[in-house]
């Protein structure tokens, strides 16, 4: 007689052991309240929901709270940060907002994390009920795990290769690198650092060296996390992966782009978005448009305003442009742009307070994204094959617009310092209608089908998923 190949009367049973294992674990996550960050934590939480996890979003109240009827599958634990008016905590620089939200979250967090454990089923002596992610910019998660010994890991939501320049910061401040670092210099290259340049550093003129620095030290650490989650892929930051991996020697685990790996879509967005610009949208030719977005936080001037508009309207391409109310210093949306602009342009552009970024770059009729390049914005773009004008402003945002423009290939840089109608006409031209536009868009296209082979079966973001799944089990 043959025997039985499956020794185990029940052929489901193994499967069902291995899903109750799965599902008893349950997963905390941390966001830093920010679009850029709710973004990729929310995600993540999906595709470990997806894995069988139960997830929990940890967050303050105050600052940009998610809206729990978008995430059904999901737990919330909201906490209210200790202190009076949390509008201070906005009153400072960067580094000021950030330490007042790690400070002020962190007794709140940890005794909500403390309260959700002892609601918890099934709590056994010696057993690990649930793990903590938290966003490096919410290294309180961290303390707060440490102190409830949980196990604690880091969600990265930017580019690998910014975080090694934002490690490089302190070195280069000790050999005479400053705030007052001469003009003439900044196109040369930075020692160790291939392929930035002065100017593609990590800094940001609303912020000093010593204040990054300091900063850095906080945020670029992995404190006695087990493991790193990156929203990138392995082979497209490979070489700033290895030198980090061999800095923090904790498992990374590069699951990006987690919105391409979170299906079905999951709502992430924490503004109204303008659907109507689809129906617009529907309506232009292949690949004419471009879609401009400075994303969620940054602000531009008057002038600034002024010469975009002025970039735009000469270049004679149609446009989407996303202005969110507030960001144009001094006004409440567009009411500065110049007198006759929105006439002039007629049906050939469209503004909106804010777009459905995700589906307007997997819209057909897009052919260039001029952007801040934001990281979320840099994936969004690269995934959906569509090159790239950039405008970085600050922090990781002029390391990726590096790594787009002069290694990957697939976009432009703007080559005046500031705002300038002619350069901006003249990089609309190159990359909408020249030749060498054309050119970026293939190299555009080809690593789009890149992105899609790593998260198919098989590929490096799908196989690290598994790994990481595996991983949090293992713990
Ligand atoms: N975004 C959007 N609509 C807009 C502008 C931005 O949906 O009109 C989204 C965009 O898709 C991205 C996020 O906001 O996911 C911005 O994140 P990013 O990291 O690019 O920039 P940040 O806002 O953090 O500077």
């Amino acid at each position: 007689m043959m025997e039985n190949p499956n020794p185990n009367p029940n052929p489901n049973q193994n499967q069902n052991q291995a899903r109750r294992r799965l599902v008893c674990r349950s997963v905390v996550l941390v966001p830093c309240p920010f679009q850029g960050h709710v973004s990729p934590m929310l995600e993540l939480g999906s595709v470990l929901h997806s894995k069988g996890f139960s997830i929990t979003i940890a967050h303050c109240e105050e600052i940009n709270p998610p809206n729990p009827s978008n995430h059904p599958d999901f737990a919330f634990l909201p906490f209210r940060l200790s202190g009076d008016d949390h509008q201070d905590i906005f009153s400072g620089g960067v580094e000021a907002l950030f330490t007042s939200l790690n400070a002020r979250s962190e007794s709140p967090l940890k005794e909500c994390l403390a309260h959700h454990l002892k609601m918890m089923p099934d709590q056994k002596e010696g057993r690990i009920s649930c793990i903590v992610v938290y966003d490096a910019l919410m290294y309180t998660g961290e303390a707060a795990a440490t102190q409830l010994k949980l196990p604690s890991l880091i969600l990265r939501t930017s580019d690998a290769s910014a975080l090694l320049a934002y490690g490089a910061m302190a070195r280069l401040q000790a050999a005479g690198y400053s705030d007052n670092f001469p003009d003439s210099k900044l196109r040369d290259p930075v020692p160790q650092l291939h392929p930035l340049r002065f100017k593609d550093l990590p800094t940001s003129k609303h912020q000093t060296l010593e204040s990054l620095v300091r900063m850095v030290s906080l945020v670029c650490i992995k404190r006695t996390s087990s493991a790193i989650i990156w929203n990138t892929l392995d082979w497209l930051e490979q070489p700033a992966m290895a030198k980090l991996q061999q800095q923090d020697q904790i498992p990374f685990f590069s699951v990006g782009p987690l919105f391409k790996l979170a299906v079905p879509r999951c709502p992430t967005n924490l503004m109204e978005e303008d659907a109507g610009c689809i129906s617009w949208l529907d309506k232009q030719n292949p690949q004419s448009v471009l879609y401009i977005s400075f994303g969620s936080l940054d602000f531009i001037d008057e002038r600034e305003l002024a010469e975009m508009a002025t970039g735009l309207a000469n270049s004679g391409q149609p446009f989407l442009w996303a202005i969110r109310p507030g960001s144009v210093l001094g006004s409440q949306w567009i009411e500065p742009l110049p007198p006759g602009f929105v006439e002039e342009i007629g049906e050939r552009g469209r503004i909106v307070k804010w777009a459905p970024q995700r589906e307007v770059l997997a819209h057909s009729a897009i052919g260039g994204f001029w952007s801040h390049c934001g990281w979320n914005s840099t994936l969004e773009s690269i995934s959906e094959g569509v090159p790239l004008m950039c405008s970085p402003r600050f922090g990781d945002q002029k390391v990726s617009a590096r790594y787009i423009s002069y290694v990957w290939k697939v976009g432009l840089e703007l080559e005046t310092e500031v705002m300038d109608r002619k350069e901006i006409e003249r990089v609309i031209r190159r990359l909408m209608v020249d030749k060498e536009g054309k050119e970026i868009r293939e190299r555009a296209a080809a690593l789009k089908e890149k992105v899609e082979l790593s998260i198919k079966a098989g590929g490096s973001s799908y196989n690290a998923l598994n790994a990481l799944t595996e991983f949090i089990l293992s713990l």
